[in-house]
């Protein structure tokens, strides 16, 4: 998964929240998608806009590849 290609979400039944359209970094969107198969939750408030769960995607967007501290610190609270 180093590629970038377009890319759509396609079953809306699991994940409905996040606002993802046409065409985004796959690592970046996926990245996301297991921080909710850890158990966290998409935040949506400015905050957190840098924080890999941050409920709003945007198309080339790069930044959700890596865990921020506050995405482990969530992740590590679930599971201490
Ligand atoms: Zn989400």
């Amino acid at each position: 998964m180093n590629q970038k290609f377009s890319w759509k979400w396609s079953d809306q039944s699991v994940h409905q929240d996040c606002a993802y359209s046409n065409s985004y970094d796959a690592q970046d969107i996926l990245t996301h998608e297991l921080g909710h198969w850890v158990g966290l939750d998409d935040e949506y408030t400015s905050d957190f806009a840098n924080n890999t769960m941050y409920g709003y995607g945007s198309q080339q967007e790069v930044k959700k590849d890596t865990l921020t501290t506050g995405d482990i610190t969530a992740a590590t609270a679930i599971y201490h």
